[in-house]
C-alpha cells in the first residue's frame, strides 16, 4: 500500500478510536486562547478547569510507581538470562542514544542557520518573568553543583525515601538492581514476582478507569496550559518557538520512521495510531511520567509484547528524553546568539554534549527540563544578570514547550520499544497491522 494511503488510515483510524480525547484537545486549546484574550485568570470556570486537570493527572501519577515496580521486576526477570538481559540493555541504551544525539544535532543545526537570537535580547528582558529572580538565581545555582553530584544522586541511600518523594530515577535503580537480583536466584523469585504481577495487573486495570476520565482530564489541562500563554505569545517570538516545532516536526516525521526502518521493520504509521492515545495525554499533562501507565497500555494491546514494553518503557520515560534534549539546545543557542557569546565549535559542541546529559537526567515530569537546562547554561561565559534574564525568559515560554516536547519524548519511548520488540521477535504484526482490531484501553 502507498505510504500516503497508509498515513491517511493511520491517521484516520488513530482519530476515530480517539475522538473524544482529540476533541477533549482541540476545545482544550480552543478554549485557552478564549481564557488568555478575556483575560479570565481568576474566574471561577480557571478555578474548576484547574480542579479538573489536577485530578486526572493525580489519578494517573498514583498508579505510576507501583507501575513502574512491578513493570521493571517483571520485565527483567522474564528476560532471566544475563546474556539476554546485557544485550537487551546495550542496544536500549544505543538506540535511545541514537535518537538522542539525531535531536541535538537537529537542534544545533536549526539555530545556527536560522539564528532566532539575532537581536533579541531586547526581548528576552521584556519577557522575562520579573517576580521570579531569586528563584532563577537560587535554581541556577544549585545547578552548578559538580555533574558527578548528579551521578552519585541516582543512586538511593534511602529506597523508602526515594519512594515516599517519587523521585524516580532512585526508585528506578533500586528496582533494576533489584530485580538483576532476583533473575540470579530462580525459582525461588516466584511468589514474589508473582507478587508483582498480580499488582502490574491491578495497576493496568486502575488506568483503564483513569482513562474514562481522559477527555475531560486533557481538555482541562490543555486550557489551563494554553491559557497562560494565548496566541500572541507566537507572534512576537515567532522565530524561537518556530525553529523548535521545525525541529519537533523533523523528529516526528523524519529521523522516527527514517530510524524504524533501518533498525526493523515496524510500519511507523500504524505505531502512531497504536499510540495516538498516549501522544495527545503527553500533549495535556507534559509529563512522560504521567503518561506511562497509558504508553504501555497502548503498546500491550496492539501487539509490542510485555516482556519488552515493561522493560524498555519505564527506563525511557526516565532517561530518553530527545524532544527535551533538541529544546535545551535551541534554547541555549538561542541565548548565546541573543547576549552575542562566541559560538566557537567547542562550544557548540560541549553544548550538545552537556544537552544529552541535561536531558537524561530530568524527571519525567512538567517543568523538569528547565531546570536541567542550568547546566548547559552555566558554562556558556554569560553574565550572572544575563543568566538570570535568560532563564526567566525560557521560563516563560515553558508550558508552550512542554507539552510539544513530552509528545516527542513519549513518541521516541515507543519508537525504540517498538524497534527492540521487532528485533527480538516480540511484535505481533496481525495486531499492530491491523488498527480495526486494537482494543480499546477502556
Ligand atoms: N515534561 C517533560 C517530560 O515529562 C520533561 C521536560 O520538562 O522536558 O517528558
Amino acid at each position: 500500500m502507498k505510504i500516503q494511503m497508509q498515513v491517511l488510515i493511520a491517521l484516520g483510524l488513530g482519530l476515530k478510536r480517539n475522538w473524544h480525547i482529540f476533541s477533549g484537545l482541540i476545545l482544550g486549546v480552543i478554549a485557552g486562547i478564549l481564557l488568555h484574550k478575556y483575560n479570565l485568570h481568576q474566574h471561577y470556570v480557571m478555578t474548576i478547569l484547574t480542579f479538573v486537570g489536577e485530578l486526572f493527572i493525580r489519578l494517573i501519577q498514583m498508579v505510576v510507581i507501583p507501575l513502574v515496580i512491578s513493570a521493571i521486576i517483571i520485565g527483567i526477570t522474564s528476560i532471566g538470562d544475563n546474556k539476554q538481559l546485557s544485550k537487551l540493555g546495550t542496544k536500549m541504551i544505543g538506540y535511545y542514544a541514537i535518537i538522542t544525539l539525531a535531536a541535538v544535532a537537529i537542534g544545533a543545526v536549526l539555530a545556527l542557520v536560522f539564528k532566532p537570537g539575532l537581536s533579541a535580547s531586547q526581548y528576552i528582558s521584556e519577557y522575562a518573568a520579573s517576580d521570579i529572580q531569586a528563584t532563577v538565581a537560587a535554581t541556577i545555582e544549585a545547578q552548578r553543583a559538580n555533574i558527578l553530584n548528579i551521578f552519585l544522586n541516582f543512586i538511593p541511600k534511602n529506597p523508602l525515601e526515594a519512594l515516599a518523594t517519587g523521585n524516580m530515577v532512585a526508585i528506578i535503580v533500586f528496582a533494576v538492581i533489584f530485580a538483576l537480583a532476583l533473575a540470579k536466584t530462580g525459582e525461588i523469585n516466584r511468589p514474589f514476582v508473582s507478587f508483582f504481577e498480580s499488582i502490574f495487573a491491578a495497576t493496568m486495570k486502575v488506568t483503564d478507569w483513569i482513562m474514562c476520565f481522559a477527555a475531560p482530564g486533557v481538555f482541562a489541562l490543555t486550557a489551563v496550559n494554553v491559557s497562560s500563554f494565548g496566541l500572541d505569545i507566537f507572534s512576537s517570538i515567532s522565530k524561537y518557538i518556530g525553529v523548535i516545532t521545525i525541529g519537533f516536526l523533523i523528529q516526528l516525521l523524519i529521523v522516527y520512521p527514517i530510524f524504524l526502518r533501518i533498525f526493523s521493520k515496524v510500519p511507523v504509521w500504524m505505531l502512531y495510531a497504536a499510540i495516538a492515545e498516549a501522544m495527545m495525554v503527553a500533549f495535556g499533562t507534559a509529563s512522560s511520567s504521567a503518561t506511562l501507565p497509558l504508553t504501555i497500555a497502548c503498546c500491550e494491546k496492539r501487539g509490542i509484547s510485555h516482556k519488552i514494553s515493561s522493560f524498555v518503557l519505564p527506563l525511557g520515560a526516565t532517561l530518553n528524553m530527545d524532544g527535551t534534549a533538541l529544546l535545551q539546545t535551541v534554547a541555549v543557542i538561542f541565548l548565546a546568539q541573543a547576549y552575542n557569546v562566541a559560538l566557537t565549535p567547542f562550544l557548540i559542541l560541549q553544548i550538545c554534549f552537556l544537552a544529552v546529559i541535561a536531558s537524561s537526567t530530568c524527571a519525567g515530569i512538567p517543568g523538569a527540563g528547565l531546570i536541567t537546562i542550568a547546566l548547559i547554561l552555566n558554562g556558556m561565559g554569560l553574565s550572572p544578570e544575563q543568566l538570570v534574564v535568560g532563564f526567566g525568559f525560557l521560563l516563560t515560554l515553558d508550558r508552550v514547550t512542554d507539552m510539544l516536547r513530552t509528545l516527542v519524548n513519549v513518541t521516541s519511548d515507543a519508537v525504540v520499544t517498538a524497534a527492540i520488540a521487532d528485533n527480538e521477535n516480540e511484535i505481533n504484526y496481525d495486531l499492530l497491522n491491523n488498527p480495526e482490531e486494537y482494543k480499546e484501553i477502556i
